[in-house]
């Protein structure tokens, strides 16, 4: 602890969190759900609140002294999300619902207009659902493949594996940064290398990515890089997709209707710029905002701090659950970071969850959304603690303590 113990005053920040306080079945909440959604500091809520009492309106559309105060907040969320993951400009930001939606956007339009019958779309065998549902619905209408890169048995992407799945029919490669259901953090920039070196563009699903390690974008090289507010401390229904200027200027429109065009007339249609061209309809503004104030919150704290804490904390984790002799972690890579997913003899997940409830600590089980992640351990389903910098030790401790009840109470 002593590298962060100066800059990092856990009590501290978790005041911040107004719903850390609340009490579960008469105990205080442990919530270790985060990879589901994060809490939301006070400076978040304020900014949704502040931002209806005192400048809603709708954005680009008004002379009126509202509007301009809402499209100044919006656009400086952009830019804030810019800065946030180091893209070169801000036009290359689009908001988006979530990583699903930015996903499905470049599915539908990248996709429709570069991946044709015996194309060939390379993700990797610890996808979640949205990033593998949309690249299925692309590859029925066109006829193309989805290749799955394999992992080994510590969750561990096969390097070696997945070049050789590289070939002239590879149009696309669509890969999660960090697994939610493995903890395993990839490594992007290798990746990139090697898709790159064959004139072939990455995406990348920074859901979980973003809310736990540094994220440069330009670094990393990828084209396209989708996430999600409400996991980065930030509102629901709001997330970014990010994506390199000249591949959007290329791209056909997502949705029709207001902002994305220029100007209409029942013979044609001329589309706005980037990245009003991808922004169709009322967007989530008050989403937007809030998002912005979850960035400026997290770079308070310093997304290095974070990541230093939080791998200090799952290393902990990982100590005390490996003790546990019925219990069996899923996902050991060498590089992963704060999600602890396992197995126990004898005891479904569900039963784990709905003992540890009891003792108000929340965890998520289930398939965690990647059904044939679970399906590549031969389980159903696992328990996820999945961790936050607002977690302690000591709320480990709670964890394990309860994994302790489901011990005594299975072999009764
Ligand atoms: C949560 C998650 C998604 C989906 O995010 P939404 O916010 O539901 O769109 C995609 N990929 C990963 C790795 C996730 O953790």
């Amino acid at each position: 602890m002593s590298t962060t113990a100066n800059t990092f005053d856990v009590a501290r920040i978790r005041e911040d969190f107004p719903i850390l306080k609340e009490m579960i079945n008469g105990k205080p909440l442990v919530y270790l759900d985060n990879a589901a959604t994060s809490q939301k500091p006070q400076v978040v809520i304020d900014a949704l609140v502040n931002y209806y009492m005192t400048e809603n309106s709708n954005v680009h559309r008004g002379v009126h002294t509202l509007s301009q105060r809402a499209t100044d907040s919006y656009e400086e969320a952009r830019t804030k999300v810019q800065e946030f993951i180091n893209a070169k400009e801000d036009k290359e930001v689009i908001f988006v619902r979530g990583t699903t939606e930015g996903i499905n956007l470049v599915a539908q339009t990248y996709g429709r207009e570069n991946i044709g019958p015996g194309d060939e779309i390379i993700i990797s065998a610890m996808e979640h659902h949205s990033n593998i549902v949309p690249w299925q619905i692309l590859c029925e209408e066109k006829g193309a493949r989805l290749k799955v890169a394999p992992i080994n048995d510590d969750g561990e992407l096969l390097l070696d594996e997945f070049e050789n799945l590289l070939s002239p029919r590879t149009k696309l490669v669509s890969i999660v940064h960090q697994s939610n259901a493995l903890g395993t953090i990839n490594p992007v920039e290798q990746i990139v290398e090697l898709a790159h070196a064959r004139g072939i563009p990455v995406l990348l699903d920074g859901a979980q990515a973003v809310a736990h390690v540094p994220v440069d974008v330009q670094k990393i090289g990828c084209d396209f890089y989708a996430f999600s507010g409400h996991k980065l401390y930030g509102p629901t229904g709001v997330g970014a997709l990010y994506g390199r200027a000249d591949l959007l200027n290329a791209m056909p429109p997502y949705q029709g209707g207001g902002e994305m065009i220029r100007s209409v007339t029942y013979e044609k249609t001329l589309y706005n710029v980037i990245p009003a061209k991808f922004e169709a309809g009322t967007q989530n503004i008050a989403g937007s905002v809030g998002l912005g104030a979850a960035i400026d919150y997290v770079n308070g704290v310093g997304m290095e701090n974070i990541a230093t804490y939080e791998n200090e904390l799952v290393a902990y984790g990982t100590e005390k659950l490996s003790e546990i002799e019925p219990v069996r972690l899923i996902g050991t890579a060498r590089n992963k970071g704060s999600i602890l997913s396992f197995v126990m003899e004898n005891a479904h997940p569900h039963d784990v969850g709905t003992i540890l409830d009891s003792e108000g600590v929340a965890v998520r089980t289930g398939h965690h959304c990647a059904q044939p992640l679970m399906d590549r351990y031969g389980v159903p389903a696992t328990v996820r603690a999945s961790l936050a910098f607002y977690n302690t030790r000591e709320e480990i401790d709670t964890l394990v303590k309860g994994i302790d009840r489901v011990i005594e109470v299975f072999s009764r």
